[in-house]
C-alpha cells in the first residue's frame, strides 16, 4: 500500500503529531483508527435531524441528506434537483458558518462567503482581503469546484473503532474522515469536524511553541487532507502542504513584518 496522496489514512486530522508514532500501515490503522460508521452516523444525523428540522427554513432543500434512508440500510445518492453535481464545500450549521467563515478569511487572501445552499464560495462584493495566503485561497476554489463535496463541522467528538474519541485530546483540534476509512454517506466525500479550540501542542523549525488558532487548524484539514482528496495530491504531506500557506503569511513583531514561522515537519503526516 502507498501512502502518498493515498487517502487510505488521511482522514487522521491529527494535528499535535502524537499519532504518528504509529505505523500506518492499512492492518493497524484499521485496528487502531477503523471507523464504525453505524455508530458515527447515527450520532451526526441526530444532531442533524436536530438543527436542519427544527430551525433551518432551508431543510427541505437537504431531503436527500434524510437520516431515514440510512437507518432503513438504503443510503441513497445525493441527487442535486437542478442538475447540477453534488459538490462544494459544505456547512450545512448557519452557526458553524459564521466562526467558520470568520477561519478561513482570517487566513486566505481572498474572502469567501456562504450561498443560501450553505456553500462555500468566493466573496462577491465589496469583500477584500489584503492578507492571507494565495494558495490558500486557491486550493479552497479547487475544492470548491471538485466534484466531491467536502463538508465541515464544528464538533467534539468523532468515532473511530466505534469508540467516540475527543477531537482536542484525540486528534489534536481537527480530523478528517474519508470514505475509505468508514464514511458511508453518500452526499459527503470528505467530513472535517474542528473543536474550535487551538491546539497548544506544536512546535515550529525551531522547536519554539507554534501558534495552532482554529482557523490554522481548519486550514489544515484542508489544504493537508480534505482538498488533497477530492482535488489530487499536491505535496503528499499534510504539514509540507499547510507551511505553504502559512509561508504565505505575515505577522508584526514589534511594529516589523515579519514571515510566520512554519510547523516542524513530519515526514510520516501523509495527506
Ligand atoms: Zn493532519
Amino acid at each position: 500500500m502507498q501512502f502518498g496522496g493515498h487517502p487510505s489514512n488521511a482522514w487522521i486530522g491529527d494535528t499535535n503529531g502524537r499519532r504518528y508514532d504509529y505505523t500506518y500501515n492499512g492492518k493497524e490503522f484499521n485496528k487502531d483508527f477503523g471507523l464504525d460508521w453505524s455508530d458515527y452516523g447515527a450520532r451526526w444525523y441526530d444532531a442533524t435531524i436536530g438543527r436542519w428540522g427544527a430551525v433551518d427554513p432551508l431543510a427541505e432543500d437537504y431531503a436527500s441528506w434524510s437520516p431515514y434512508n440510512y437507518v432503513m440500510g438504503n443510503p441513497i445518492s445525493l441527487v442535486d434537483p437542478d442538475g447540477r453535481a453534488p459538490d462544494n464545500i459544505v456547512v450545512p450549521d448557519k452557526k458553524d458558518q459564521k466562526r467558520i467563515l470568520t477561519m478561513i478569511n482570517e487566513k486566505a487572501s481572498s474572502s469567501f462567503e456562504f450561498n443560501e445552499q450553505n456553500e462555500l464560495q468566493l466573496c462577491e462584493s465589496s469583500c477584500n482581503s489584503e492578507f492571507g495566503s494565495d494558495y490558500y485561497t486557491e486550493r479552497l476554489i479547487e475544492g470548491i469546484n471538485a466534484k466531491e463535496t467536502i463538508t465541515i463541522e464544528i464538533g467534539q467528538t468523532f468515532s473511530a473503532n466505534g469508540k467516540t474519541k475527543d477531537v482536542d485530546k484525540d486528534a489534536g483540534g481537527g480530523v478528517t474522515i474519508s470514505k475509505t476509512q468508514g464514511l458511508k454517506s453518500e452526499a459527503v466525500d470528505q467530513l472535517v469536524i474542528i473543536s474550535g479550540n487551538e491546539n497548544v501542542n506544536l512546535k515550529d523549525t525551531k522547536g519554539n511553541p507554534l501558534t495552532d488558532t482554529a482557523a490554522d487548524i481548519l486550514l489544515h484539514e484542508l489544504v493537508g487532507h480534505a482538498i488533497p482528496h477530492v482535488v489530487g495530491s499536491d505535496t503528499g504531506n499534510a504539514v509540507e502542504n499547510e507551511n505553504k500557506a502559512r509561508a504565505q503569511m505575515t505577522q508584526y513583531q514589534s511594529g516589523v513584518k515579519i514571515p510566520s514561522p512554519l510547523r516542524a515537519a513530519e515526514k510520516r503526516h501523509k495527506e
